[in-house]
Parts: structure tokens; sequence; C-alpha cells
């Protein structure tokens, strides 16, 4: 198979290709076209080109397109989980029954949206004042590998229902299903040029990407480092900079334990672990430690790690050679760090044959954990979990908030009052009481301190994707 850019509806070869792998076989999927300079040039032309007509149609004429793209994708969700899975080594169970389903409600949700959006009137008795929203035109759209086709979606969706137009950049290692997007998007009724895509690595097509003039936003999803090189790169523009993160989950002594057992399991190996809200530092106090980190343990050696394609398994390959290096030696950094490895480790677990090439961790568990080790302080984004005692309420709240990153918590009390106070403590974009995390399209998500900046999702999504605009009426 041969993955081209999209350019003003238009599939263009690439002047170079790199390929995409399987991470769970190492079989090649695809050639992808390696885009540059060039392409986003070009691709940005076009985007620029098609943004009068686009952003001049009535908001119910967008919609239409728009809440068809949604339903041209929940009618392929087979085809595009599989695809997702195969690219990714994201397990099916959650990209069939989570991830494109909801990639779907993106597009069904903005498109209800924006023919909602509405202004602000600021009487005085000398003037007459209102908000007009206007789409901020030309905008980058830059996604991560984990759960790229819900990521991709969840930017494209606004983006485009708000009247804007796209320049999709996915990340090398997961382009399949946002070549499906993009035709998907034409055969919608969306036209040319509203949404380009130009594949490639970062360096060579993101980084054009982010600099062009004529690109008015960005919505940048990774990790970190890559964050603070756009915003260095990119000059004054609107940002959305969803970046990494590393989660306190906080089970106090009153906790329903099975319950919160039963989350922090989730959290934290759910997705392979490549999940930014992942609850990878496991705060439990003391007074229930033994008893949690001994069945975590348990439940941690049961999880179904192999075949991604296989409807039962819980954990799949890392998404390349490289990444997989890297959790690895993070295991091997905590054993040098002195926390108790008590499952999992560097040695790659049983698989089936089908899958014996692939890039597989199993869960790993560290207990013991000091919060100012390297294996707690970074975000290592693998299925490992670290798991640190607290003495009270003020010890959770700080070891909570001794860390870079602020995206999400998670507090599991009983104590409604405690509840609350730690919440409005933890210093993260997101705090889940008694929950994993779920999302509701409507709340404002994204992260503090290195976590990111800007929020999206439901009228969240206004700061990124519309320009206000005050005009005072004198009377
Ligand atoms: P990454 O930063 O390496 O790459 C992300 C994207 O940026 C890719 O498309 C890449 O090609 C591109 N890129 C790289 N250098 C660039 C540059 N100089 N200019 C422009 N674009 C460039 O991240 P990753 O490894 O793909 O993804 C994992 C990270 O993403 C983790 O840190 C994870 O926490 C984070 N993440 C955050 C969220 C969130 O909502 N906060 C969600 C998912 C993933």
């Amino acid at each position: 198979m041969r993955i081209d850019h999209l350019i003003a509806g238009r599939s263009v070869a690439g002047r170079d290709y790199f390929t995409t792998v399987n991470p769970a076989t190492q079989e090649v999927l695809a050639e992808v076209a390696s885009g540059g300079e060039a392409e986003v040039h070009a691709a940005v032309a076009a985007a620029k080109e098609a943004f009068p007509k686009w952003a001049g149609l009535p908001a119910p004429d967008r919609a239409k397109l728009v809440r068809r793209l949604g339903e041209l994708i929940a009618k392929n969700v087979p085809e595009l989980a599989q695809a997702e899975t195969n690219d990714t080594g994201q397990v099916i169970a959650q990209t069939g029954k989570q991830l494109v389903p909801r990639a779907a409600d993106n597009f069904s949700y903005f498109a209800e949206m924006c023919v909602r959006v509405d202004g602000h009137t600021y009487p005085t008795p000398t003037h007459l004042n209102y908000t007009l929203f206007h789409p901020v035109g030309v905008c980058a759209l830059i996604s991560p590998w984990n759960v790229p086709f819900m990521t991709a979606t969840w930017k494209t969706a606004p983006c485009l229902a708000f009247g804007n137009t796209a320049v999709l950049k996915m990340s090398e290692l997961s382009p399949l299903t946002a070549a499906r997007l993009g035709e998907l998007a034409l055969e919608a009724g969306i036209p040319a040029g509203v949404l380009n895509i130009v594949h490639g690595y970062g360096k060579e097509a993101g980084e054009p990407l982010v600099r062009h003039p004529d690109v008015r936003a960005i919505s940048f999803t990774g990790s970190t480092a890559t964050g603070n090189r756009i915003v260095k790169e990119a000059g004054l523009k609107k940002f959305s900079m969803e970046l990494g993160g590393k989660s306190p989950f906080v089970v106090f002594e009153d906790a329903d334990f099975e319950r919160a057992l039963d989350a922090a399991v989730f959290m934290i190996f759910s997705n392979n672990g490549e999940r930014c809200t992942a609850g990878s530092r496991i705060l439990v106090h003391k007074a229930i430690y033994a008893k949690f980190v001994d069945r975590f343990v348990a439940r941690a050696k049961k999880i179904a790690v192999g075949d991604p394609l296989d409807e039962k398994t819980i954990i799949g390959p890392m998404i390349s050679q490289g990444h997989l290096a890297k959790v690895r030696s993070y295991i091997e950094l905590g054993r040098k760090e002195g926390a108790s490895l008590l499952c999992g480790g560097v040695d790659a677990p049983l698989v089936s044959d089908r899958v014996k090439k692939g890039n597989y961790v199993a869960p790993t568990v560290f207990a013991d954990v000091d919060n100012r080790m390297k294996i707690a302080q970074d975000e290592i984004f693998g299925p490992v979990a670290c798991i640190i005692p607290f003495a009270d309420e003020a010890e959770a709240i700080r070891l909570a908030n001794d860390i870079q990153y602020g995206l999400s918590s998670y507090v599991w009390t009983e104590n409604i009052g405690k509840a609350h106070r730690v919440a409005a403590a933890i210093e993260a974009g997101m705090c889940f009481v008694n929950s994993q995390n779920v999302r509701d399209l409507r709340q404002p998500f994204g992260g503090t301190k290195a976590s990111g900046t800007g929020r999206e999702g439901g009228t969240w999504s206004y700061e990124v994707f519309l320009e206000p605009k005050n005009v005072a009426v004198s009377l």
C-alpha cells in the first residue's frame, strides 16, 4: 500500500517515502510519502484558498457536511479500528469499541455545536458592545502516535465545524487512519482544500508547518519537549498544547478498595500504558499500602498481553522498537534506583507465534517508589506502574504536586470533604474523584504546568479555533 499527501483534494505523491510498520509483527504496512517544506507550502496555500468559501458557508450547511463525515466514520468502524490496531498496537477491544466510535462522535458533537456559536452583549449608557466569533483561518493540527485517530478527529472536528481550514500532520509512526479520514472527508462532500494532510517527520514536515506565516493557530498533541520546541519555532500564533503527563492516582485509606483497585489497574495498563492521562504514579495511604500492592500485583500478573487483534488482549505491543527500548531502559533504571520490582521487567512476555516479533513489555509494577526517583518523575509511557506510600492528606497533596506535569489526577476517598479539598489542591487540568478518566466532550480537556496550555472540548475549543471580536457601537 502507498499513502500520499492530500493537498487541495488531490492525492500528491511524495518525493520520498518512509515505511510504517505493524508493531506486533514488524510487517511493513505502507510506504508513506515524506513531506517537507514544498508540500507544507502547497497544503497551507490550498487551505488558505479554501478558507473564505468554507468560512462563509452558513453554519447549518457546514454542520451537515461535518455530521456526514462522522456518519461515514461510524459506518467504517471495523475497517478503521483494524487499521489503527495494525498501525499502533492499540488493542482491538479499545480501537473498535471506544476510540474509533468516539472519533465519529467528535464530528456529530461539533456539528451540533457550530450552529449554536453565539456572542455576548455588554450594553452601557453610551455604547452597545457585542461579540462576534470569527474562524481563525488556516490551522495546523499535529497529532502523536498514541490514539492517533481519536486525537486527529478531536482537532479536525471543531476546527472544520467552526469554519477553519486545516493542514493535518500525523505522527510518522501512525499515519494510516488519517489517510482514510482525508478520503472520507471528500466523500462526505467537504470541499477540496478544507482538510489537507501532509505526512512526514517532525523536523522536515512539522517545523515548516508551525513556522508558516499563514498558519494562524496550532493545535498540538505530543510530548512536552516537542511542545516547547514548537512554541519557540512558531512565533506569535494561537496555541493549544496538549503535552505529557505523569498523573497522580491517590488512594486514601477510606476509599472503596475494590473500585479503586480496578480503576488503578485500568488507568495504567489500558491503551498499553501509552496514554497521556495514565495514572502512572499511584499514591497509596500507608494503612492499606501492603494490601493494595499485593492485590495490584496479583491483578497485573493476570493481564492478557499479546495479539492486539485478539478481543481478549489488554496489552498489545509498544509502538516502535525505539519506544520499547525506552520503556525497558526505565525498568532497568527503576531497579538501579532501588524500587522493588514486583512483576514484569525487561524480559519479553510469552505471546503467540503470529506476534512473536512484537515490541512487548509485560505489565510491570514497582513498589516502594520514592517520588523523587526518575521512574516517578519521568513519563515512561508504557505499562509500568509506580506505587508510592503516603502518610496523610498533606503528604498526598505534596507528592501529587511534586512533579513538572499537571495533566490529569485521580482521588479515591469516601470522605466528601477530603475529596473536594484534595481535588482543589492538586495542580492539574483535570481531577477525577472516585472515577477513572471518563471523557465528556463538553469538559475542558488539557493540562497545566509542563502538561500544556489551553483547553479543548465544548466551548473551550473556542479558545484555539475561534477569534472573538468586540464591536462597540456609540449610541
Ligand atoms: P512527539 O512530541 O514526539 O510527536 C508528536 C507530533 O509532533 C508528531 O506528529 C511529530 O512528528 C511532531 N513533531 C515532532 N517534532 C516536531 C517539530 N519540531 N515541529 C513540529 N512537529 C513536530 O510525541 P509522540 O511521541 O508522538 O507522542 C507521545 C506524547 O504525546 C506523550 O508525551 C504523551 O503524553 C503526549 N500526549 C498528550 C496528550 C494530551 O492530551 N495531553 C494526548 C496524547 C499524547
